[in-house]
C-alpha cells in the first residue's frame, strides 16, 4: 500500500536522529559578552532545554571570564551544560545555529565579542572533522572558562588526546575567572 500523507517511505531515517536512536551524551559550552550577557545565557538555556529529541541534564554554575585575543571588548558570561540527545551531530549543530541567530548572533571578526556562542565540546567519544564540525572542541583543553564550568558538572570526563578534565585543570591558569553570584 502506497505511504499515507506525509508519512516517509519505508526505511527511510530522518536524517537529524542517529540511526542507533541510542542517546549520546554531549556537553556544550555556552558565551556571551554583549547586551547583557546573564539574559542571553538563561534564554540559551531555555532554549537547549526545549531542543527536540534530547534532555538537558546538567548545567554548571555561570562565570564571568577575561575574553581571549582583543582586550577592548567586555568580559564574558559562560557555562558548560550536558545534554543527552537522539539528534546527530549536525543537526545538533543546526539547531545551535539557530539558537544562536535567535540572539541576533553575526559572525564578525574571530575572538570578537558576541551576543551568544555556542559550541559543541564533547559528543560522546567521538572525533568528529569535517567541513562544519571538529569535535572534541580543538581549543577546549586550555580555555579555563570551558574546562572550569565542565570539571564541575563532568570532572571525570576526558578529552580523547588530552586527558580528563581534573587532570588538565591542574595545568592553566584559571585566575581571571569568577563565579556569577547575582543570578
Ligand atoms: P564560532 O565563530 O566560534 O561560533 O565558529 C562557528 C563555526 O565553527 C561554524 O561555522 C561551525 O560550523 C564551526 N565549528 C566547528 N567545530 C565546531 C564545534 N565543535 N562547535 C560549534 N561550531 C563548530
Amino acid at each position: 500500500m502506497a505511504g499515507r500523507g506525509s508519512d516517509p517511505p519505508a526505511g527511510a531515517i530522518n536524517p537529524g536522529v542517529r540511526k542507533s536512536g541510542f542517546m549520546a551524551r554531549v556537553f556544550i559550552g555556552l558565551g556571551s559578552n554583549l547586551d547583557d550577557p546573564l539574559k542571553h545565557i538563561q534564554s540559551a538555556l531555555d532554549g537547549l532545554a526545549k531542543l527536540p529529541d534530547s534532555t538537558l541534564t546538567k548545567v554548571s554554575s555561570l562565570y564571568y571570564s577575561r575574553p581571549i585575543g582583543p582586550q577592548d571588548q567586555p568580559d564574558f558570561v559562560n557555562a558548560v551544560v550536558q545534554l543527552e540527545t537522539r539528534l546527530t551531530p549536525e543537526a545538533l549543530l543546526d539547531h545551535l545555529q539557530a539558537i544562536e541567530a535567535r540572539h541576533s548572533r553575526e559572525r564578525k571578526k574571530k575572538w570578537g565579542p558576541r551576543t551568544l556562542d555556542l559550541d559543541i565540546l564533547l559528543f560522546d567519544d567521538d572525533m568528529i572533522c569535517t567541513r562544519r564540525l571538529r569535535v572534541p572542541h580543538p581549543e577546549m583543553h586550555h580555555r579555563g572558562f570551558v574546562l572550569v564550568p565542565l570539571n564541575e558538572i563532568a570532572p571525570n570526563a576526558c578529552i580523547i588526546g588530552h586527558g580528563s578534565v581534573s587532570t588538565l585543570l591542574e595545568e592553566i591558569d584559571t585566575s581571571d575567572l569568577s563565579r556569577v553570584t547575582d543570578t
